[in-house]
């Protein structure tokens, strides 16, 4: 088979399992185990590929997206962020574009902070993508999961290695106060946490997902905190579920920040809340 007929086959097997984007997949598959990138593929379609190990790696990896619904980003290793490319495994939360739209509206709100504190980090996108564009004095990333920490330290070590990482259980180990604290907490209720997709459900961190009984939980417990950790006029950001929003914005609210104001991603859903001490 040509390198198109190898893509082809790869599609039919994903869209046996209706995995959506089957074609795209299966595109990503093949050149990751060819070491191809776009234009190599695109010019050279019709280059013959003879079985061998690349080709048995590519069959191992549709199998595994297939039959035990591994995510795709897991089994290439990354997922493009902002720009750059972030290592993943299974023991961080796949960054997704919901996210990054809710770094453009921190960037849009025009603030130039020069000291940033990433709770909940994961593979330390957030943190590291916001240092890259403020190019603050301090940048850090925490999370209560070392393993998540290990994975957003190689992160930083490769793409900005002036951001720090330290476990901590949100505030815990943290000292000093930030002109930003930005989160993208756990925030899907436990019981929506069983039904989600079997790519997530079975293969994403269940830490980074459970926001315990109303989703809410860790909202509740940072807004409570933030206060001590932030300057005065600092911005509280948080990513939330979309139907979070007003909830999320009484709270801080009651806990004495103003401005706190709702934005909605490009699909109209509620994404983000933030306002100043
Ligand atoms: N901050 C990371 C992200 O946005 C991880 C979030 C999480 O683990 N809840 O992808």
């Amino acid at each position: 088979m040509n390198r198109r007929e190898w893509v082809q086959y790869g599609q039919r097997q994903l869209e046996k399992e209706q995995i959506d984007n089957a074609s795209g997949e299966a595109w990503y598959l093949f050149s990751h185990c060819m070491k191809l990138n776009r234009e190599d593929y695109l010019f050279g379609m019709t280059e013959e590929v003879e079985e061998g190990p690349e080709t048995k790696a590519y069959e191992e990896m549709l199998e595994k997206r297939r039959k035990e619904r591994i995510p795709l980003q897991y089994l290439l290793g990354t997922q493009e962020f902002m720009g750059h490319s972030f290592v993943v495994t299974p023991d961080v939360l796949i960054p997704r574009q919901d996210t990054e739209t809710v770094l453009e509206e921190v960037i849009a709100t025009g603030i130039q902070p020069e000291k940033i504190l990433d709770l909940c980090t994961g593979s330390g996108c957030i943190a590291i993508s916001l240092a890259l564009f403020f190019q603050p004095k301090i940048c850090i990333g925490t999370d209560i999961s070392e393993k998540a920490l290990e994975i957003a330290k190689e992160n930083g070590k490769r793409l900005c290695p002036m951001v720090e990482f330290i476990q901590s259980d949100l505030f815990e180990n943290v000292e000093g106060t930030y002109d930003l604290i930005i989160s993208n907490p756990p925030y899907i209720t436990s019981e929506e946490c069983r039904k989600l997709m079997p790519e997530v459900r079975d293969h994403e961190p269940m830490l980074a997902l459970d926001g315990k009984d109303d989703g809410l939980f860790f909202y509740r417990k940072i807004i409570r905190e933030a206060s001590g950790y932030l300057k005065a006029g600092g911005m509280l950001a948080f990513e939330i579920g979309y139907d979070q929003g007003n909830a999320v914005k009484e709270m801080m609210e009651e806990s004495g920040f103003h401005d706190v104001k709702i934005k909605k991603d490009l699909a109209g859903l509620e994404r983000m809340v933030f306002g100043n001490k």
